[in-house]
């Protein structure tokens, strides 16, 4: 007898494309039961604790009974103030505190939700691939269609808008951008996001731009923020995080800043599913956004150097890498015989390194595989000896 089905998942949870990470996660099990003494870069998660004055100002704050009760969706405005000098001071852009900031519950609440305000079934939204895997499948909980730009080392792993048929862009309502990238860890030059811009106003498209690797950057070149380039504001809006820059993943605290209707469009949906983030956590927020630039170059400092050690050992071991310019990542061809999955798995058999192969990123990224700068250096140098034995 066939097992009998209780209850049928809904089509878009069933549609959804297989999650990334639970294979690697299956991997990982295997070699840890094998006793592998696994050098982990498969995942973006820092492995730096959160700052200690962070950390303090939440102990402070979590006292105060004012911060137990529901926050208010859009958050406070002292926080939403600190965003906004926040912009001021590193991008040299004047936000409206009152309407053109909104916190979120992490940039992944925000990134997900924005789709269910404005596609209605049926339309296109543009979709970077190689990816963030969260870009399709909130349009696909929206109802929309992602037509796909593919990300490709001949662009320098832009999109190019101008393959992408007039057609598609009139149906197109939304776009997504992400840089600094991931995977690719590419940095975009202002003329990009000015191409962004005209072609956003021409075929009204409401530009998303993440920007959540915008504070990891290396030899000191500060990646731009989309809100810097003229007319930004009138198409779209900047996803943030402090997951990255303060390495808070844990702590579930993003915002999004730029055009106040999209943001209120965002808002409407928030105010309707979630109550906004925990005030004792914003409230620490403000003191992360406050942060003495010395410490964060000193974040900036241990990744450059791990780069530095995976970039130098990637090269002389054949690898065509990318030199990162910012986000903690390494998107390298794999060697010519093999797939990304075949070679992530001989790497990990034969080194206990673990990496991402490129496709679960989509389609485009066939090919490649992605590591991440979240191990110490003395486990990346190890990393890289035990590469140069086995290749
Ligand atoms: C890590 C990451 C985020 C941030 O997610 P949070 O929900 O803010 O922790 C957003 N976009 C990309 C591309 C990321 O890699």
């Amino acid at each position: 007898m066939k097992p009998k089905v209780f209850v049928e998942m809904a089509s878009r949870v069933k549609n959804l494309p297989p999650y990334l990470f639970a294979t690697i996660d299956k991997m990982k099990q295997e070699a840890r039961a094998k006793g592998v003494d696994l050098i982990d870069m498969s995942i973006g998660d820092p492995d730096i604790p959160t700052p200690a004055h962070i950390v303090d100002a939440l102990k402070t704050a979590v006292e105060n009974p004012e911060h137990h009760r529901y926050p208010s969706y859009e958050g406070m405005l002292s926080f939403r103030e600190a965003v906004a000098d926040w912009y001021r001071t590193r991008f040299n852009v004047t936000l409206d505190p009152g309407q053109e900031v909104l916190s979120l519950i992490g940039s992944k609440e925000g990134i997900g939700h924005i789709p269910l305000a404005f596609v209605e079934p049926g339309d296109t939204v543009l979709v970077p691939s190689p990816g963030y895997p969260v870009y399709p499948v909130s349009v696909l909980f929206a109802g929309g269609e992602s037509h796909i730009m593919p990300l490709t080392e001949k662009n320098g792993f832009l999109p190019d808008f101008s393959s992408i048929p007039q057609r598609t862009l009139m149906n197109t309502k939304l776009m997504f951008i992400n840089y600094p990238n991931n995977p690719t860890s590419v940095v975009a030059p202002r003329s990009f996001y000015e191409e962004v811009v005209n072609l956003a106003d021409k075929y009204n498209i409401i530009v998303c731009h993440d920007a959540a690797y915008s504070e990891i950057y290396f030899d000191g070149e500060k990646p731009l923020s989309f809100m810097e380039v003229d007319g930004a504001k009138s198409v779209g809006i900047e996803f943030h995080s402090l997951s990255k820059t303060y390495n808070m993943t844990g702590w579930r605290i993003g915002f999004a800043v730029g055009n106040s209707e999209v943001l209120a469009g965002l808002g409407k949906i928030k105010t309707n599913l979630d109550s906004g983030v925990f005030q004792a956590i914003q409230e620490a927020s403000i003191t992360a956004l406050r942060t003495d630039d010395a410490l964060l170059s000193g974040i900036r400092r241990t990744y450059q150097e791990r780069r530095d050690v995976l970039y130098a050992g990637l090269r002389e071991l054949g690898l065509d890498v990318t030199k990162p310019r910012a986000s903690f990542y390494l998107w390298a061809r794999v060697p010519a015989g093999y797939d990304s999955a075949g070679f992530v798995g001989d790497m990990l058999d034969k080194t206990g390194v673990l990496a991402t192969p490129g496709n679960g990123f989509g389609a485009p990224g066939e090919g490649y595989v992605r590591f991440a700068l979240t191990v110490s250096a003395d486990r990346t140098k190890e990393a890289v000896e035990r590469l140069k034995k086995a290749l």
